[in-house]
C-alpha cells in the first residue's frame, strides 16, 4: 500500500514547555527573561507588533534592561521569507547575533516572526532553507511568546507560516524546535483589539476545530482539544459581549487549545480556499477564512449556520463581494492556489478531491464570496 499522504510523521507530540495564564500574568515576564539573561549571558530581543509603538503602558510591562532591543514588527503583510532574512541580518549587524532570549509580543504574524528568528539565529542559513518538515536541526534561542489577540493558535503550534514570493510557497518551519519555550497568556492585553478583528481572529480557532473534527485524519487528543475549543467559542460568541473580561480569557484559552488541536491534525476546506484569497488578493488569513464561510454551507452546514448566528449576535459584518465579477485569469489563479493544498483537501474530501473540486465548482464557490 502506498504511503497515506495524511501520515503527518508527528508521532511524539511536543507542547509548549511552560505557560502562565490569567489577568496580570504579563507581570511574570521580567523574571522569566532575567533567568535567561543569567543562564545564557546575553540581552533580550523583543519583537513587538507595531500597533504598540506608542502604547507606553504595554512597553513598560516588558521591563527591558539596558542593552536589550525593542524592535517593532510591521504587520501590514503576512511574513515573507525575504522579510525574515532582512530582519535577521539587521539584528546581527546591530550586535544581536547571540541574544539570551527572543520575545514575540503580538498576534500570529509577530509570534511566527519570533519563532523563525529564534531558529535562524542558531541554525544559520536563510528562512527558505527550513520551509518544510523537520529541517531545523538545532534548538533555537530561548523563545517566549506573548499573544495580544486570540485565535490563530500561533502561540501553541510547531510551525511559523511564511510566504516565499520566489516560488509562491506558503509554508512554515514545521519542527519541534519551532514550539515556544514559554508563553504568557494575559487576557488584559486583548482589551484594545478592534471588535471586527477580534471576531475574525477568534473565528480562526473555531474554524480550525470544526474542520479537523469533520476530517478523516483524527487524533484522540486533538479531538478532545477541538471539542473544548468549539465549546469555549460558543460561550464567547453566542454570549452577550464577546469582549467582556471573562470572554477574553475564555477566547485566549480557546486559541491555545485550538493551536494544540491543529498541531496533531489537519484543517479541511476553509483554509485552502482562504489561502487562495490570500495569495490572489493579499487578504489576511483570518478575515479570508470568514469570507470563505459564505460558500461552505454544502460542506459544513451546521458550523456555517452557527458561524452566521455568531456574527449576527456580535453585530460583526463579514466583507462581501470579493468574488464578484472575477476574470478567467483570476479564477485560474484562485483554483491553482486552492487545490495545491493536497493534505487538508484529502482530509476533507478523500483522495479524489479533484473530482469534487473541479475548476467550475471552485469558480462557483469563489463567486459566492
Ligand atoms: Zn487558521
Amino acid at each position: 500500500m502506498s504511503k497515506n499522504i495524511l501520515d503527518s510523521g508527528v508521532k511524539r507530540v511536543r507542547n509548549v514547555s511552560r505557560f502562565n495564564v490569567g489577568f496580570g500574568s504579563i507581570g511574570e515576564l521580567p523574571e522569566v527573561i532575567d533567568q535567561q539573561r543569567v543562564a545564557n549571558k546575553g540581552q533580550a530581543v523583543f519583537l513587538v507588533d507595531h500597533f504598540f509603538r506608542d502604547k507606553e503602558a504595554l512597553l513598560n510591562r516588558l521591563q527591558p534592561r539596558p542593552g536589550d532591543l525593542i524592535e517593532f514588527v510591521d504587520t501590514v503583510d503576512e511574513p515573507k521569507t525575504s522579510g525574515i532574512d532582512a530582519l535577521l541580518e539587521s539584528l546581527k549587524s546591530r550586535g544581536y547575533a547571540h541574544p539570551a532570549a527572543v520575545v514575540g509580543v503580538g498576534g500570529g504574524i509577530v509570534l511566527d516572526t519570533a519563532k523563525a528568528i529564534s531558529n535562524l539565529l542558531t541554525n544559520g542559513g536563510r528562512a527558505a532553507d527550513y520551509q518544510g518538515w523537520d529541517l531545523v536541526k538545532q534548538p533555537g534561542v530561548f523563545k517566549l511568546g506573548v499573544p495580544t489577540i486570540s485565535g490563530t493558535g500561533a502561540e501553541a503550534t510547531r510551525t511559523c507560516v511564511m510566504t516565499n514570493p520566489a516560488n509562491g510557497l506558503k509554508l512554515g518551519m514545521n519542527s519541534d524546535y519551532t514550539v515556544f519555550d514559554h508563553i504568557i497568556m494575559d487576557p488584559e492585553l486583548t482589551a484594545t483589539v478592534p471588535r471586527d478583528q477580534y471576531y475574525f481572529t477568534g473565528m480562526d480557532a473555531y474554524i480550525h476545530c470544526i474542520e479537523s473534527m469533520a476530517g478523516s485524519y483524527r487524533n484522540a487528543i486533538g479531538d478532545a482539544y477541538s471539542r473544548e475549543t468549539v465549546n469555549l467559542c460558543r460561550q464567547v460568541f453566542l454570549g452577550d459581549d464577546m469582549m467582556s473580561a471573562a470572554n477574553r480569557e475564555k477566547l485566549m484559552v480557546a486559541s491555545y487549545l485550538g493551536g494544540c488541536a491543529i498541531a496533531t491534525s489537519y484543517v479541511g476546506l476553509v483554509h485552502p480556499f482562504s489561502a487562495g484569497l490570500s495569495v490572489v488578493f493579499g487578504l489576511h488569513h483570518c478575515v479570508a477564512n470568514c469570507i470563505v464561510m459564505r460558500a461552505m454551507g454544502k460542506f459544513y452546514p451546521e458550523a456555517c449556520d452557527e458561524f452566521w448566528q455568531m456574527a449576527d449576535k456580535q453585530g460583526v459584518a463579514i466583507p462581501a463581494g470579493v468574488g464578484a465579477n472575477l476574470t478567467s485569469d483570476q479564477h485560474k489563479a484562485l483554483y491553482e492556489a486552492t487545490v495545491v493544498h493536497q493534505k487538508p483537501l484529502t482530509n476533507a474530501l478523500g483522495d479524489g478531491f479533484k473530482s469534487i473540486l473541479t475548476p467550475d465548482r471552485v469558480a462557483s464557490l469563489f463567486s459566492m464570496m
